[in-house]
């Protein structure tokens, strides 16, 4: 099946034969389409077989002109753009420039030759950098980008440094963070009250050190504080673990090569690419069956078959874990749910007991940016924290905009601008929960306006009331546009797709805030011209103690069993869920649902996944959101693809409106389930069907609608079995199925969705 490859690519790469380069190379694939140079970067486009269109990406990156330099590389797949050859198309230098600042670039090859050959004169320099690599969006002060407009102006260049900046011939020719041992920054370590240590080489030595004796090790990096610790050291885990108040989740690694990474875990040539590309993420990579050394303890992503890897991006990473040889726990510097830390001197009472060593270092870190998260679903690249490598670069809507300004949800909080025909979505902020995020919320969005000069016309938040970003928007003296949740879900997916109306969006997660004011979460949103309607979404179930519930996935099998069969049929079974509850808080849990005292109505399909973990006895208390729903899509991932559970479909009320929603009533599949577990069948076999039926159940949405466009979107879609099979299933009934790549499924992409939804749906008139 023909596709179509949209690339956008930033970097040295206008005036060095980059167009005749991937002109040749295309025709020589055959791929027809076209690559043209604008001030939104290198855009190229090729229609092909998908192996082509891989071998393509391949090539283009393996074999660019000595003089070129890629700094970023963004591609999506999209629906063939039915070209007859591949052409060079006129550069087009009209339009605003949309990138005028670039992401955080990892060290480049050139940069690690020199700090490890001795006879350099930055031989083991932390913090040496070129016109291809390091330090951008996290040292830019104001535009435009120029030295004295970085954290970089403190430190004043010697005359080899000056020479080289100078130079047109040279690879440091106005690389603004120039810098060499004589006259740039330098790293220290400290102790836990800020007492020096060493400094310099000796610094570096004392971290490694300390990591091999155990210890955790803050470390000030790229875009903000790392806590790290040998990742065979299980005390060392364990105790990371307790001071970061982090009981289960997770954490990512920090691998010293690309062979010991492949000794541990599976990876295509799609995800080696990614842990090698400029920008250098974390990529979610299938653990090997049998791994041989290195040791990864248990405790550092306990019960996952998947492992959360990245590789050294900064000269500092690369010299530590060179040293080190052996993969660290490389976790973001922070309380949980606070945005990371990016002073040092903060730091000290910030990560204050969380850490034995501090290696900081006298390079300021003026925006904060995590580390991002990738993972290969489908055969494509999907983006599941958008941030370091990534922002600040904008989505090409293709769509010409007003200036907007959105300011996001309220968890996984990213906000976006909208400058031209494209939309900048800030790095990952985080859950708008602490004042700190409060505080990097409110700078991230006043940056991003100065950063793109952009006069926001109106801004534009969640329809929720309550939100602190809601309440933000209503404080900034503009017109305020509310985006239902869901909908903003379906226009971040069609938007980074380049779709136009009509589709239908299948947007499922965990919750968000529906118009009639209850809790919605599976929705079936029709998106048509000038028009967002929910079509329909699972049956409304109660769930006993609203948000509490989130946490205890045995409240919400509590609510869908009581849906089914009153409080007196529930109190009788003897099922997981409610031996998890004893006697008197199970009495309290039904005397709620029956008098409906803080027991929202939710059609959350997060909710839903949490239940069917319940019952199955997986889990009924989380440690971190959404553990019980991985659980499960772990537990059906060893089982072939299921047969569905029946289910069926309602429309609410007797008296139909013509538009009212359509409902899947799910109580045939949990009959089903019920009855397989008291049967004894292997949980395995039941996760795996109750995935099936959801597929199922969208598919039967999707010919109710009678659209061939199907958008999937929102966390739920961050479960790969679930988008596999629901794609699969799609696919084979004719319908055109489209999901997330450069924007997460998840919350961090809704902010993009508020200014697309404005835009398909015209509502600022
Ligand atoms: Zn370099
Ligand atoms: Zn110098
Ligand atoms: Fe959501």
């Amino acid at each position: 099946m023909k596709q179509r490859i949209a690339i956008v690519i930033h970097g040295a790469v206008q005036g060095v034969g980059f167009r005749p380069y991937v002109y040749r190379l295309a025709t020589d694939l055959g791929l027809p389409g076209w690559v043209a140079n604008t001030p939104a970067g290198v855009l190229i486009e090729a229609d092909g077989e998908k192996p082509l269109l891989d071998l393509f990406l391949l090539r283009l990156q393996r074999d660019v002109p000595p003089r070129a330099s890629i700094h970023s590389l963004e591609f999506s797949i999209l629906d063939p753009g039915d070209f007859a050859e591949f052409t060079i198309r006129e550069s087009d230098q009209s339009g605003p420039v949309t990138a005028p600042v670039l992401p955080d670039i990892a060290t480049c090859p050139d940069c690690l030759r020199e700090i490890r050959d001795p006879g350099n004169r930055r031989y083991r320099y932390p913090f040496t950098n070129c016109t291809n690599c390091g330090p951008r969006f996290s040292i830019i002060t104001s535009l435009p980008y120029d030295r004295p407009n970085t954290t970089m102006r403190a430190f004043a260049m010697c005359p080899a440094c000056r020479k080289e900046y100078g130079d047109p011939g040279d690879r440091r020719f106005h690389a603004q963070p120039n810098a060499c041992p004589v006259c740039g920054p330098h790293c220290e370590a400290w102790d836990q009250a800020g007492r020096l240590l060493a400094s310099h080489e000796e610094a570096l030595r004392t971290a490694e050190r300390a990591l091999r004796e155990g210890a955790i090790v803050a470390l000030k990096g790229l875009g903000g504080f790392q806590l790290l610790a040998d990742a065979g050291n299980r005390d060392a885990v364990e105790r990371l673990r307790r001071v970061k108040r982090r009981e289960e989740k997770p954490f990512a690694l920090m691998f010293p090569s690309l062979d010991a990474v492949e000794s541990a875990c599976e990876c295509s040539d799609l995800e080696r690419r990614l842990l090698r590309s400029p920008e250098s993420p974390i990529v979610l990579l299938k653990r090997k069956q049998n791994p041989r050394t290195p040791a990864i303890d248990p405790g550092v992503a306990p019960g996952n078959p998947t492992l959360g890897i990245m590789l050294p991006y900064t000269p500092l990473h690369h010299l530590l874990l060179g040293d080190l040889d052996r993969p660290v726990v490389a976790t973001s510097g922070n309380v949980t749910d606070e945005p990371i830390c990016t002073d040092e001197r903060e730091s000290l009472t910030r990560l204050h007991g969380m850490a034995d060593l501090f290696l900081v270092h006298d390079r300021p870190i003026h925006r904060h940016v995590d580390d991002s998260v990738v993972r290969v679903l489908l055969g494509r690249e999907q983006v599941l924290r958008r941030a370091r490598g990534y922002a600040p670069l904008p989505i090409r809507l293709g769509r010409e905009l007003p200036d907007l300004l959105a300011v996001g949800p309220h968890l996984k909080n990213t906000v976006a601008v909208s400058r031209g025909t494209s939309i900048v979505v800030s790095q990952h902020i985080g859950d708008l929960e602490t004042v700190q995020s409060h505080h990097a919320f409110t700078q991230a969005s006043q940056s991003l306006q100065d950063l793109y000069r952009t006069k926001p016309v109106a801004v534009v938040s969640d329809l929720h009331p309550d939100y602190l970003s809601t309440r933000h928007a209503r404080t900034l003296g503009l017109p305020v546009i509310s985006v239902q949740h869901h909908v903003a879900h379906v226009a971040s997916c069609m938007g980074e797709n380049g779709l136009e109306p009509p589709v239908l969006g299948v947007s499922w997660d965990g919750t968000g805030y529906g118009t009639d004011g209850t809790i919605w979460g599976s929705e079936f949103i029709l998106l048509k011209h000038g028009e967002a309607r929910r079509f329909g979404a699972l049956m409304p179930f109660p769930l006993p103690g609203g948000d509490a519930a989130v946490k205890e996935p045995r409240r919400s099998a509590a609510g869908l069993l009581f849906a089914m069969m009153g409080s007196d049929g529930f109190a009788r079974l003897d099922l997981p869920p409610l031996r998890a509850f004893r006697m008197h808080e199970l009495g309290l849990l039904s005397t709620m649902l029956r008098q409906r005292v803080n027991t929202p109505l939710c059609t959350s399909a997060g909710r839903l996944f949490d239940a069917v973990a319940s019952l199955l006895g997986i889990r009924q208390i989380c440690a971190f959101e959404g553990q019980a729903a991985m659980e499960l899509e772990f537990t059906a991932q060893s089982v072939l693809p299921g047969r569905p559970y029946p289910f069926q479909w309602e429309q609410a009320g007797a008296a139909q409106a013509p538009n009212a929603p359509v409902f899947a009533d799910w109580r045939p599949m949990v009959s089903g389930i019920l009855e397989d577990l008291a049967q004894g069948t292997a949980t395995g076999e039941i996760a795996s069907r109750f995935h099936a039926t959801l597929a199922a159940i969208i598919t039967a949405a999707a010919q109710r609608a009678g659209i061939p466009r199907v958008v999937l979107t929102g966390g739920c879609f961050q479960n790969r079995l679930l988008t596999e099979a629901t794609v699969a299933r799609l696919l084979q009934e004719g319908f055109q199925p489209s999901w997330h790549q450069r924007i997460p499924p998840n919350d961090g992409g809704v902010a993009l969705g508020q200014i697309a939804a404005v835009s398909y749906l015209n509502l600022l008139r």
